[in-house]
């Protein structure tokens, strides 16, 4: 009797870690170059009720972002009287992830909510909107990988799409170490598999670094060439977040009959 679809993805799921994940011919698993991005595809205003809103998928990741603000702070107590309160919540869904994430917020989904809002928060000028808040709220529905910067990716974008007036977009990439070689993007295999996941947001006209994070360890010379490529994936997903941005304005012309 043919397996039903569930039970080939259960066997799917069981598989352990590949042998290799980049060949002699310097390929990785999923046939990508070293320096190669994973095919990204972005939307903004994709949702009707929030104030700004962007979706993201980046190869297997699919994250949504959504912006509520400025509005007036709930509790009170917590208004700022020089400035916007921002915060964050990063929440994966249950289904994201093979394995079921309980939806109870995590210690890494409060690290990452935390790290996300501080990497945001330069580029906002928070100072325009005293006693209100700006909430983000970053929901993956499905992880592979790198989710932290492909939210950020998203968010920066909900927060223009918000009308929030910025110094700069955000963007943000993930470069390593993965058999002893220096790769862009890391997916979930290749970060748990690898040495070296090192997320990094930059600011790109201003040329400022909102977050640098590192698990593992390298030399001086590799640390340097690492965060260079992850840097160059953000100029290229900058690009395409200027792309997105831009198209959501272009007036179409009626065709006429
Ligand atoms: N992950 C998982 N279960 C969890 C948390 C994470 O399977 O509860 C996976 C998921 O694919 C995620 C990856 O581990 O993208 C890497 O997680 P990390 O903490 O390094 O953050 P990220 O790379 O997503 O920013």
């Amino acid at each position: 009797m043919p397996k039903r679809k569930t039970e080939n993805k259960r066997l799917d799921r069981s598989q352990k870690k590949p042998e290799k994940l980049i060949d002699k011919n310097d390929v990785r698993i999923d046939g990508r170059k070293l320096d190669e991005l994973r095919p990204v595809k972005i939307e903004v205003g994709v949702l009707g009720n929030a104030d700004g809103s962007a979706y993201i998928e980046q190869g297997k990741n699919k994250i949504l972002a959504a912006i509520y603000g400025p509005k007036e702070v709930h509790p009170r107590h917590l208004a700022l009287p020089d400035r916007s309160l921002l915060r964050c919540r990063y929440h994966m869904a249950p289904f994201s992830v093979e394995e079921r994430k309980s939806p109870a917020p995590s210690r890494r989904e409060v690290e990452l909510s935390k790290v996300i809002r501080e990497a945001l928060e330069p580029s906002v000028f928070v100072e325009y909107y005293p006693r209100t808040s700006v909430d983000i709220f970053i929901e993956v529905l499905q992880a592979d990988g790198g989710t932290r910067c492909a939210g950020l990716t998203a968010a920066s974008l909900a927060l223009a799409d918000a009308g929030i007036p910025m110094r700069d977009l955000v963007v943000a990439c993930a470069a390593g170490k993965v058999e002893g070689r220096l790769v862009l993007d890391l997916t979930d295999v290749e970060d748990k598999g690898g040495e070296v996941d090192l997320p990094l947001a930059l600011m790109p006209n201003l040329n400022g670094i909102t977050l640098l994070q590192m698990d593992g360890d390298l030399t001086v010379d590799e640390f340097e060439k690492v965060v260079n490529l992850a840097l160059d994936g953000c100029r290229r997903l900058y690009a395409l977040q200027k792309e997105t941005l831009k198209s959501k304005y272009v007036v179409k012309e009626a065709v006429e009959e």
